[in-house]
């Protein structure tokens, strides 16, 4: 039995005062479920995050992290750096990042394998755009995406990450996949992975993103192979994020 995950992106959202009252929001609201439930924040306000969630249930990550473990990389936070925060999880290949910053396929390998390393949680995005879905190519992207961290990291790598499926035109968008477009999508992935190890392909909890909201999480996380979200806007609004924390289990 798979368990569910429902991770916050806050992107680069939020203030050292709206932090507090959603963190407050998130302490004070969320009843005790199934469900992982994690924040990923925007590095300046992982020290503040530690500070407000440490003895809580609720986990915290980061959206990114260097491959490299230190060194003159100007800008960049190492998986190190993370680990002093308390960090549990770390958002990686985000399509933000592979279409605004360039992230290809063998550095967010590289950035899986040095997260593992550390003994963080990789949650590992794949996702199709919109020319891609209509010319009929969405499953071999998101394999392509998923298999070169797989041919990299080793498929037994997947029993201590987290998969999230999140077609690129429904985020941020309002249009969310149909349950039934994610659950084809879910399974594929899985059904993929069953091809290399069947046993690692069952334990392997895949979230689905783009516009999750309170009113459309329990359709979504009751198909056989979404085992959660991964949660942007509408992870910024404690009430809206509970809700679809508890629709999760
Ligand atoms: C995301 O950024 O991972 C995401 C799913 O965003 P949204 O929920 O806003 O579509």
């Amino acid at each position: 039995m798979r368990t569910p995950v429902v991770a916050g992106n806050w992107k680069m959202n939020g203030t050292k005062a709206t932090v507090a009252t959603l963190l407050q929001g998130l302490k004070h609201g969320l009843q005790p479920g199934r469900a992982n439930v994690l924040v990923c924040a925007p590095f300046p306000y992982l020290s503040q995050v530690a500070d407000e969630l440490s003895g809580t249930a609720i986990q915290w990550g980061a959206q990114n992290v260097s491959e490299h473990p230190s060194g003159a990389y100007t800008g960049e936070v190492s998986v190190g750096m993370l680990e002093d925060f308390g960090c549990s999880h770390v958002i990686l290949g985000h399509s933000e990042r592979r279409a605004l910053y360039g992230e290809q396929d063998d550095v967010i390998a590289e950035k899986f394998c040095a997260v593992q390393a550390a003994g963080l949680t990789p949650i590992l995005c794949v996702g199709e755009t919109l020319e891609q879905r209509e010319a009929g190519a969405t499953m071999s992207v998101v394999e392509q995406q998923l298999m070169a961290v797989v041919n990299r990291a080793g498929i037994t790598a997947m029993t201590k990450a987290v998969l999230a499926y999140e077609p690129v035109w429904a985020i941020g968008t309002g249009k969310t996949a149909s349950p039934e477009q994610a659950q084809e999508v879910h399974q594929a992935l899985r059904a993929r992975l069953a091809r290399e190890d069947g046993a690692v392909a069952d334990s392997l909890s895949i979230l689905y993103g783009g516009s999750v909201k309170a009113s459309n999480a329990a359709e979504l996380f009751a198909c056989p192979d979404i085992d959660g979200g991964l949660i942007g806007g509408a992870s910024l609004d404690a009430e809206e994020f509970i809700a679809i924390c508890q629709a999760a289990g």
